[in-house]
């Protein structure tokens, strides 16, 4: 083949397009993959908003704000006296942005062992497959067998608070401010909202989250987001439910916010509001005259279990299309497509895509909340453990929260796990790999789990979904 021409062409270098390029040219396809991400000092860069200004710099910089947050209020109790505490946020940035560069450089080196060219440009899906590249060097056409729609997503913009890049600013400004703003407002009180809204927290700023629902984290269970809640409102974060913004304006050096809760208007004076009120589809300038693949009304890519789009070869993965916004599940799908496209067999499993949120105590979970299960009628058993009583968390000082599992009553298996608590991210693994491989409670009860560490929590609420394993007695 010509090197215009190619078996699988990915516009869109995120994770969900990045991984699905690789993984075609793996299976021994030829695969092209364009992107047109261009940092604020021009440099194009693979990787899409996960990488350059999503879960990793949101990660680095959760990372380094606990770490000065426990240096001030946890060192003492461990008898580590540190005099002198400082903050250098230009280099808690330098840190981020180099993780950063590390990573989305990593991608080009992959793409040069794995056999993937990349365009850096912008691709535009004409008739016939075929797709136009718009790089700097110019404009060419590549022809494909196969077309995988990758452009993700972007910041929802309020029209009563628009962006003005410096005192209202969406997440990707938030992740690069160079100092603590000292009064912080923000509308939305999502995974961003929390997220952002801890790390500037821990570094000083007085944090208020407006969030318009009465329900803090409707998608999660409620007995975890309630936990939550008390522990993150504890740590400062004045989270503001059922608080519905009517105006922003800029007045002076500050941004008057107005709101209605309970009835009653309301003002909030801040030095920097950041906007997280969700994402949108990127498909602009994405079709040709003649491309006819059918968009929604909120403007996803209506694709199939299987990412297929009703245009033949053409499919549509990770952020622009339905799902949760998450890098996993986008990625998860890239290599589906690649691989259904190169003849085998592949599938994601929707049902064991794990949500996580990386506050302090981190929040996450799999599978149906106890509201899901209990409002489906099917007959369940629940099994808690706090890990106040877990030895591993009390070494390492910190035992807020608990595990929740959840288990049909009659036939055992494991239908959601939820989990608040120290590194409960790392701790679903378990959970999701249990749940990919149709685990029963007991299956979880019979495992060995290694002490002392925090997954003996899990362990345990399985024990206690069970009375029966606990005792070693038949009910
Ligand atoms: P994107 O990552 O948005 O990538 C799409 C790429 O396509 C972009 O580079 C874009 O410039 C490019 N593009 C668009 N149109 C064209 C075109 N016509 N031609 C060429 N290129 C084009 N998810 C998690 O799972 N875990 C987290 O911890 C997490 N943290 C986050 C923190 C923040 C602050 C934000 C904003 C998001 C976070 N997310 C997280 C969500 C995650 O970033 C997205 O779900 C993920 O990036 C989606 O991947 P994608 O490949 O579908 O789209
Ligand atoms: P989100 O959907 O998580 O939260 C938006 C919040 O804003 C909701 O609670 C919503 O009720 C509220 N809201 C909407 N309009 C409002 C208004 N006018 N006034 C007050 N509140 C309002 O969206 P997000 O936090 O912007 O995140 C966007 C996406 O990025 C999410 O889909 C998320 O999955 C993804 N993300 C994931 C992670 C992670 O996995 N850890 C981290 C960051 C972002």
């Amino acid at each position: 083949m010509s090197d215009k021409n190619f078996d699988v062409v990915v516009i869109g270098g995120g994770p969900a397009g990045y991984p699905a390029a690789l993984r075609a040219a793996q299976l021994g396809l030829s695969a092209a993959c364009i992107d047109d991400w261009k940092n604020e000092e021009g440099q194009r860069l693979f990787g899409g908003t996960c990488l350059n200004v999503g879960c990793i710099p949101s990660k680095a910089l959760l990372e380094s704000s606990e770490l000065y947050h426990r240096a001030h209020t946890e060192f003492a109790v461990h008898g580590i006296h540190v005099g002198g505490l400082g903050l250098d946020v230009e280099a808690m940035q330098a840190r981020k942005r180099g993780i950063v560069k590390q990573l989305t450089t990593g991608i080009e080196a992959m793409f040069k062992a794995g056999g993937v060219t990349g365009f850096k440009g912008r691709g535009k899906l004409l008739a016939g497959n075929r797709v136009e590249v718009t790089t700097d060097a110019g404009v060419e056409v590549l022809t494909a067998q196969h077309v995988v729609l990758a452009t993700g997503s972007v910041p929802v913009e309020l029209s009563i608070a628009k962006f003005d890049g410096r005192r209202i600013v969406d997440s990707t400004d938030a992740l690069a401010f160079t100092d603590v703003p000292k009064r912080l407002g923000l509308i939305g009180a999502g995974v961003i909202g929390l997220e952002l809204g801890s790390v500037w927290r821990r570094l000083g700023s007085e944090v208020v989250i407006l969030e318009a629902l009465e329900t803090f984290l409707p998608m999660a269970d409620q007995q975890v987001a309630k936990e939550a809640l008390r522990h993150l409102k504890k740590q400062g974060l004045d989270i503001r439910l059922g608080a519905k913004v009517t105006g922003a304006s800029l007045e002076g050096n500050a941004v008057n916010v107005r709101y209605e809760m309970g009835g009653a208007a309301q003002e909030l004076v801040v030095d920097v509001l950041i906007v997280a009120v969700g994402r949108r589809p990127v498909t602009t300038g994405l079709f040709g005259a003649d491309v006819k693949v059918p968009v929604d009304q909120r403007g996803f890519i209506e694709v199939d279990e299987q990412c297929r789009t009703t245009v033949p070869n053409v499919w549509a993965v990770g952020d622009v299309v339905r799902g949760p916004m998450l890098a996993h599940k986008g990625m998860e799908e890239g290599v589906m497509v690649a691989e259904l496209i190169a003849g085998h067999a592949a599938q994601v499993n929707y049902q064991t895509v794990p949500a996580i949120i990386y506050t302090a105590p981190e929040i996450a979970w799999v599978g149906k909340t106890e509201e899901e299960v209990k409002a489906s009628g099917r007959p369940y058993k629940v099994g808690t453990f706090p890990f106040a009583a877990n030895g591993r968390a009390k070494g390492m000082q910190q035992t807020a929260g608990l595990v929740k599992l959840i288990a049909d009553q009659e036939h055992d298996d494991v239908l959601g796990v939820h989990i608040v608590g120290p590194l409960a991210g790392e701790l679903i693994g378990e959970a999701v790999l249990a749940m990919e491989f149709s685990a029963s409670a007991e299956d979880i009860q019979r495992t060995i789990h290694a002490h002392p560490t925090l997954s003996e929590a899990l362990h345990e609420a399985s024990l206690a979904a069970d009375k029966r394993a606990i005792h070693g007695i038949n009910r």
